[in-house]
């Protein structure tokens, strides 16, 4: 089922609609560790059979995932991340380490993340490629860019609420990292508010999202810790929403997903917002770095500490 919404042009909402929910954050997740088959998938992320096919199609169809052929056998099909799709390991990495620092690790994520060029455990963090400087929402500036504007995106419905008693909702993963960072309706939701945008029906509007959705958001934004309320109207009472000091955290990520989509889902009139860092004043240029040695982080050199594994990263 899709409808038509009518929204201002924003990178992170195309990354996010890309993407799809936390199903599909979890399914990108398994591919970088290298899984392709489906009945790994759904070992692994605990994705009921129907979801799991429902969302490596909408991947294969975002272009992040692709569909071969296994090479045991010409009827089962593997599947493996594009290059399109590998240029999310960045908001990956960046999820997982907001999730080790503000302790809200899942069954499904690592407790710990550890760099194999130097043999340290480490957090990544991403840095400016022009200055080296630490990037957060402080240091970073937001300005129209050329291709700013209103746009119409189709939004496929992939889940109603996130109260329970749907069919989907029933077993869905229940970690709280997943849940913000890997649902869209909550990235967008917290995506408003690095563009000031902090009161209730302002949000409603910017995002032309149901106003029940907006409400459920909020409040598991708010239970978590990643908005707080502040009361700006005594009758009726009437709150403002503003990120919290492990919201704001969620900036790298989300910048993450905007320099990802306007490299990837641009239109032809370009970048719909520019982000300058301020301490060089050059267009934002990012790279996710290991925290000891500040070299580059890949695939191939950042290894997980599990959930409950007694071993040291
Ligand atoms: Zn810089
Ligand atoms: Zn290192």
């Amino acid at each position: 089922m899709a409808r038509t919404r009518k929204i201002i042009k924003n990178s992170v909402h195309r990354a996010l609609n890309a993407i799809g929910d936390r199903w599909s954050q979890l399914i990108l997740e398994e591919a970088f560790r290298g899984t392709t088959r489906f009945e790994d998938f759904r070992a692994r992320t605990g994705a009921p059979r129907n979801t799991l096919s429902n969302r490596l199609r909408g991947l294969v169809a975002n272009g992040i995932l692709e569909r071969r052929a296994h090479r045991e056998g010409a009827a089962r099909q593997a599947y493996h991340l594009t290059e399109m799709g590998k240029g999310l390991f960045d908001s990956v990495l960046l999820a997982w380490s907001w999730g080790i620092r503000w302790d809200e690790v899942s069954p499904h994520g690592p407790a710990g993340l550890a760099h194999a060029g130097c043999g340290r455990s480490m957090l990544p963090q991403m840095v400016c490629e022009h200055c080296g400087g630490d990037i957060s929402l402080h240091s970073c500036s937001h300005h129209p860019g050329p291709g700013a504007g209103v746009e119409e995106i189709q939004v496929t419905r992939l889940h109603r609420r996130r109260q329970p008693g749907g069919a989907d909702e029933t077993v869905r993963p229940t970690s709280d990292v997943v849940d913000m960072t890997g649902d869209r309706w909550t990235g967008m939701v917290i995506s408003t508010q690095y563009f000031g945008v902090h009161r209730f029906d302002d949000i409603q509007a910017m995002l032309d999202i149901a106003t029940n959705i907006l409400t459920d958001r909020l409040r598991a934004l708010v239970a978590n810790g990643v908005f707080e309320r502040r009361l700006y109207e005594l009758s009726p009472p009437r709150y403002e929403y503003w990120l919290t000091r492990k919201g704001k955290d969620l900036y790298p990520h989300a910048l993450a997903l905007l320099l990802w989509a306007d490299r990837w889902l641009a239109d032809a009139s370009g970048p719909p917002v520019e982000v300058t860092h301020n301490a060089c004043g050059k267009p934002i240029l990012a790279q996710v770095i290991c925290s000891g040695c500040r070299a580059p982080l890949t695939p191939d050199n950042v290894a997980e500490r599990r959930p409950g594994a007694r071993t040291k990263a």
